[in-house]
């Protein structure tokens, strides 16, 4: 993923999201969780990762993901997100530092795919993991012009495609395990837990080792928190992980769609949203 400012990103989204509150007053953002502390997040620690990927392998495993295979048709080697891969680690190398990164969807507290969604295909749940509903889903895709971080894919090859994205494995976690990739990680870079507890370890390794992390936590308060929290010896913007601030975006965009009035853009999206509901409520009748 390319790295992205809150700037650059406004500008993207600024016209999509204003369409999409136009088009339905239930693209309101989800209410903000009473205290996402309680969320159940994961921790995500460069210092620790060896790109091993066995994250990324279990990831596959437990959603049953096709692979992504390189030239050579050998290896499972995806280099970006895809419809297929929810999660990937990539080897980042720059003149600040060369680091591992896993990059999948951030399970923002206040997210901006929920709020971009005119027909809650998407929710915030109460546990803490942003999830899809592909029978609500009429493929206007707004979810991913309202993502700060350019998560969800859309599955173009599909006759009726869905929006995929990391799901924080809500299935494993409502029945009490952790997410597959944290559990497979055998080094402790990717930990899972209670969102703030996480926070409490990840805030006591930056007083315990003040040379090895850049300073912060990043999640912690990025676009109004996420689930999702980052270490780093190298910069986290470096890593594809955007200053974004620490407003939600959803208030934002919100602002954006009450100035702007892109009635252009409103009406193809809309139609095509319409085709394929109604292609896709009459295949499944
Ligand atoms: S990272 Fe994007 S897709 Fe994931 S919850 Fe946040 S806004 Fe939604
Ligand atoms: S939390 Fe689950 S869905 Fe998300 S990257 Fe990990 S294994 Fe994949
Ligand atoms: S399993 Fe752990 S150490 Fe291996 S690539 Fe994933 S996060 Fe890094």
């Amino acid at each position: 993923m390319s790295s992205l400012s809150r700037r650059d990103f406004l500008k993207v989204a600024g016209l999509g999201l204003g369409s999409a509150m136009l088009a339905t007053e239930a693209a309101q953002a989800a209410p903000p969780a009473e205290d996402a502390n309680d969320h159940v997040g994961m921790l995500y620690d460069t210092t620790l990762c060896v790109g091993c990927h066995a994250c990324s392998a279990a990831c596959r495993d437990w959603n049953g993901t096709e692979v992504d295979l390189d030239p050579s048709g050998l290896y499972d080697a995806p280099t970006e997100l895809t419809d297929d891969t929810w999660t990937l680690i990539l080897l980042h190398q720059g003149e600040n530092g060369n680091s591992f990164v896993k990059r999948q969807c951030m399970h923002c507290v206040d997210p901006g795919c929920v709020s971009g969604c005119p027909v809650h295909a998407l929710q915030k749940t109460a546990a803490g993991p942003v999830t899809y509903d592909p029978r609500r889903c009429i493929g206007c895709r707004y979810c991913m012009y309202a993502c700060p971080f350019d998560i969800p894919r859309f599955e173009w090859e599909e006759v009726l495609p869905e929006i995929t994205k990391c799901t924080l494995c809500a299935d494993r976690v409502a029945a009490g395990d952790g997410p597959a990739c944290a559990e497979r990680c055998p080094t402790g870079a990717l930990i899972w837990g209670r969102r703030g507890d996480l926070l409490e370890a990840a805030e006591k390794r930056l007083v315990d080792h003040p040379n090895r992390y850049v300073n912060k936590v990043y999640g912690k308060d990025d676009a109004g928190g996420t689930s999702v929290l980052y270490l780093s010896h190298v910069p986290f913007e470096d890593l594809g992980l955007p200053d974004l601030g620490t407003e939600p975006i959803t208030r934002l965009s919100e602002r954006i769609g009450n100035v702007f009035i892109p009635s252009i853009l409103l009406g193809g999206p809309l139609v095509l949203a319409g085709i394929r509901f109604i292609s896709k409520r009459d295949g499944e009748g």
